[in-house]
């Protein structure tokens, strides 16, 4: 089977003694895609992505990579994935090189091959300059650097990243990202994050999960759209203030009205629609016709944060 799809998962459910940490979760991830599985603690992202990688076996349900039956091709879909685990497990009292070298040859990697490839992601991953250095010895950032490196070693095309930022700074996750970003362009990508910005960063389709159940599957933007309905206008106008709030509360499509005081008299309105409207050209006649001045006339977009709140809100109440 090759269809551009990496990975197909189906139903997939684990259960670790009675409790669900997957509850029949299916999802696909094409070729070429960089994905985020987003999600808080406890979400199922690790399970998930321990189960891909052939560390865990599931309770029922099946997943696939590059077509390879994840349970009965364990050896083949292992050799497709470079996988870095979460705390991502590096030997301290080894020197980068001589761990990168070790790391290839069980990855079956031998001789010249084998000594090139690790010079080579050495160079992808920024960590040459350091390649005589006590793994123990580098920071957080460089560690996990070369914990990228040895997941890239034997050219998989598939990486898989279990909270690739997770522990570092902000400058070490600017660079780290950066460094995902250079990846996707050349590999299938499948990243867990508990952060929301991080998807939004680094990666072209979300998933979120919550207590084991894929709860959305779409782009940032897509998500972003399904919420525009609510979204407010956000306008700065001077105008009397009695005045401003009766006509903007006339207005059709408005349902409420916010308003707090500016700078050089001017005053903030957070006008909510109802329905699906776009205030934005109503607000501006309005502004024309009385003659006021408009400094600020913008729509808000709801931050992947709101979605996320929203749609696991809704799913919390469901099960109510
Ligand atoms: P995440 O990576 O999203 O934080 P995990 O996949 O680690 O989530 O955990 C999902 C659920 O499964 C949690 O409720 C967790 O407590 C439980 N869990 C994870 N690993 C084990 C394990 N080895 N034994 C028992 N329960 C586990
Ligand atoms: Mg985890």
């Amino acid at each position: 089977m090759n269809d551009g799809s990496m990975i197909r998962v189906d139903k997939l459910t684990k259960e670790y003694g009675g409790n669900l940490a997957l509850d029949a979760v299916s999802f696909d991830v094409g070729k070429g895609e960089i994905v985020g599985l987003l999600g808080p603690n406890g979400a199922g992202k690790t399970t998930t992505l321990r189960i891909l990688s052939c560390y865990l076996p599931a309770t029922s349900g099946y997943a696939s990579v590059a077509g390879h039956d994840v349970f009965s091709a364990s050896e083949k879909v292992r050799k497709c994935i470079g996988y870095m685990p979460e705390n991502n497990p590096l030997y301290p009292e080894m020197r980068v090189r001589e761990y990168l070298q070790f790391r290839a040859k069980i990855k079956g990697l031998r001789g010249q091959n084998c000594d090139h490839r690790v010079n080579t992601v050495m160079e992808e991953c920024g960590v040459a300059d350091v390649h005589r250095k006590l793994i123990g010895h580098l920071s957080k950032g460089y560690r996990q650097r070369v914990g990228l490196a040895d997941a890239l070693v034997h050219e998989p095309d598939l990486i898989i990243l279990d909270e690739p930022t997770q522990g570092l700074d902000p400058n070490q996750i600017r660079s780290v990202r950066e460094l995902i970003k250079e990846l996707g362009k050349a590999h299938t990508v499948l990243l867990s994050t508990h952060i929301l910005s991080e998807v939004e960063m680094t990666c072209n389709r979300v998933l979120i999960l919550h207590k084991g159940r894929i709860l959305a599957a779409d782009t940032p933007e897509n998500l972003q759209a399904v919420m525009s309905d609510s979204s407010q206008v956000i306008a700065e106008i001077k105008a009397p203030l009695g005045r401003l709030r009766l006509e903007l509360e006339d207005l059709p499509g408005v349902g409420y009205v916010d308003i707090t005081a500016s700078d050089g008299d001017y005053f903030r309105c957070s006008i909510t629609p109802v329905g699906g409207a776009d205030l934005r050209e109503e607000v501006y006649r309005l502004a024309r016709s009385e003659g006021w001045d408009l400094r600020e006339l913008r729509r808000c977009r709801h931050s992947l944060e709101d979605i996320f709140i929203h749609i696991t809100r809704r799913n919390g109440e469901e099960e109510e």
